[in-house]
């Protein structure tokens, strides 16, 4: 666990709206469309509180978590100084230095501004986790990102039968408090399955390729400054579509979508594709 672990205004708004969703779809959606006392309304409650309970303890996870400190004691291996790290902002083959932290910092680790430290494999600063998303905490991320799709997107497909099914019945019934709910949830709901598939889909893009964010956007200068010379940039920590999905989910396919696996290796060093005969557990 981090240090410094405070409760931001974003944090709270993430667990009010994953609250609010969970109590309309489940109490209004459900219970609205087949009756939480039916077999197929307690089922759809069951596997909906499951799919929302992955959501939020991944989330309070990925707040709550460290995302990876840099020791002060660390120093670089001078062997590896030596060989072809090919760091894109390696210069003159230096071992890179964090002039605020002052300390050495290990390979694709990176200094955050907002938390004034160095951070290991840094993707991004969340401010909606309020904290940055590293080597440690990735993982619990990516798992919260992905069941926060399938929640949002099944929890829309519950209010629009939920919706079909009020309008069938006799329209005076129907009252006017769960027609804002309908409402406040579709406003709710929609943008936030466009949002979250889309920032699905970017990271699995990335896990893929074995990129970081960061790296994605220092990867497009790399291969625009490598094709003024006529050279073709490669991501050195590009191993392979599946070995890169192992290298950053874990071992199965199984533990890819489970947070019980933690972020593979002390994330100091990472297999690249010059080295790929060396373990991958470092
Ligand atoms: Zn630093
Ligand atoms: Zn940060």
């Amino acid at each position: 666990m981090r240090e410094s672990c405070s409760i931001s205004l974003p944090v709270l708004v993430v667990l009010s709206t994953i609250a609010y969703i969970y109590y309309t779809t489940v109490f209004v959606f459900i219970d609205g469309w087949f009756g939480l006392r039916t077999s197929p309304g307690f089922m759809n409650a069951v596997i909906f509180t499951a799919t929302a309970s992955m959501c939020i303890f991944n989330y309070v996870a990925a707040v709550v978590k460290d995302p990876g400190l840099v020791s002060s004691t660390f120093v670089p291996d001078i062997e590896d100084a030596e060989t072809p790290i090919h760091e894109i902002k390696r210069k003159g083959g230096d071992l890179r230095y964090c002039q605020k932290c002052s300390n050495f910092k290990p390979p694709r680790t990176h200094h955050c501004r907002v938390c004034k430290r160095c951070v290991l494999r840094m993707d991004h600063h969340c401010i909606w986790l309020n904290n940055c998303v590293g080597h440690a905490n990735y993982k619990v991320f990516f798992v919260f990102v992905l069941y926060a799709v399938i929640s949002c997107i099944y929890a829309l497909v519950l209010l629009v039968g939920s919706v079909a099914q009020d309008a069938q019945k006799d329209e005076e019934k129907s009252r006017g408090s769960i027609r804002t709910l309908y409402i406040i949830s579709g406003i709710l709901l929609v943008p936030l399955s466009v949002a979250l598939s889309i920032l699905l889909g970017w990271h699995i893009y990335l896990i893929l390729h074995n990129k970081t964010t960061i790296e994605y956007h220092e990867g497009v200068r790399a291969m625009w400054l490598a094709e003024k010379v006529g050279n073709v940039y490669q991501h050195p920590y590009d191993l392979g579509p599946y070995e890169n999905l192992t290298s950053v989910l874990g071992p199965s396919i199984f533990t890819w979508i489970c947070p019980i696996s933690r972020h593979i290796g002390s994330g100091l060093r990472f297999r690249t594709s010059y080295d790929m005969m060396i373990p991958a557990s470092i």
